[in-house]
């Protein structure tokens, strides 16, 4: 048994659900579900430290380009990855891998 240490879930709170939420499938009609499991920690409420350390980079990242007057898609694209990455890295669901580091010299497409 590891006595990892965990902290609530940022995202719900501590309450392992989110909601209510809005779904927009496309062109099925709008539907608001009462609650949803937190895709965050996966209902359990609890995250990780490591886990939270990321959120926490995330955060941090988003303000710096907030600070820059940069938007989402802005950049990713400078980054050369794709917006909906750079939001879960944002949010701390994925990692910032080392060649995805802002200022690393890229790949120059
Ligand atoms: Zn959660």
């Amino acid at each position: 048994m590891t006595s990892e240490a965990t902290v609530p879930c940022e995202f719900c709170k501590g309450k392992g659900s989110t909601g209510p939420v809005h779904i927009n499938r496309g062109d099925a009609p709008h539907e608001w579900r009462e609650s949803m499991p937190c895709r965050d920690c996966a209902g359990t409420g609890r995250w990780t430290a490591e886990r939270h350390a990321r959120w926490q980079a995330g955060r941090k990242m988003r303000a710096e380009r907030l600070a820059r007057g940069e938007s989402l898609r802005e950049a990713a694209q400078r980054m050369g990855i794709t917006p909906a990455r750079l939001c879960d890295i944002e949010a701390g669901r994925a990692a910032l891998a080392p060649a995805e580091k802002p200022g690393s010299d890229g790949e120059g497409r």
